[in-house]
């Protein structure tokens, strides 16, 4: 399968998107590459060591990624969307943007309590996002054991900052 470094050169970093200084990991050349894609989602699979009932995707790109790791894993795919999208009832949580604040939305009654939850989105950055998943995911009554990220800023502390609250972590590109 495709080493790592292969892996990294198939993820582009475009300047000043979506705004200015900003360096966006682009990930659309990775998904056009059908081994590189097929590649980053068996490391995914592989990273995970316990029972999994459903894998929750952030939207929209860790939907991406959520899918073809929950058929592999044999469990279901939970969406994560921002809020107003879901059209059942649903429960919510707020998280702090640079300027202002949003709100991701799960449907209520997508789990029993206890179901074992691994979070997938496709790049972690300062956690702020994933971490609102996780409480969002607990409040329902999950439990989230693991994560997963193709791309990781770790000098952002994200991944550190969700392994202090008991999740194991794995990213594939740093
Ligand atoms: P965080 O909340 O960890 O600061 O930011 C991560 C979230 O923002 C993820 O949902 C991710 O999709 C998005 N994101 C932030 N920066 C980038 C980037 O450079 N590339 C991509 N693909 N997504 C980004």
């Amino acid at each position: 399968s495709t080493a790592n470094d292969d892996l990294r050169g198939l993820i582009r970093t475009i300047p000043d998107f979506p705004k200015p200084g900003i360096m966006f990991r682009d990930i659309t050349t990775l998904l056009l590459d059908p081994a590189g894609f097929a590649c980053s989602v068996e490391r995914i699979v592989e990273g995970v060591d316990g029972p999994v009932d459903l894998v929750a995707g952030i939207e929209a790109r860790g939907f991406i990624f959520a899918a073809p790791v929950a058929l592999a894993l044999g469990a279901g795919v939970l969406l994560v969307r921002k809020d107003g999208k879901l059209p059942g009832a649903t429960i919510a949580e707020d998280y702090a943007l640079e300027y202002g604040t949003d709100r991701i939305a799960i449907h209520a009654d997508a789990f029993a309590p206890g179901a074992r939850v691994l979070l997938i989105d496709d790049l972690i950055a300062t956690g702020g996002t994933a971490r609102a998943a996780v409480r969002l995911l607990r409040k329902a009554g999950a439990q989230v054991t693991h994560a997963a990220f193709v791309i990781d800023l770790p000098e952002l502390g994200g991944a550190d900052a969700l392994r202090a609250e008991g999740i194991e972590v794995a990213t594939l590109v740093p």
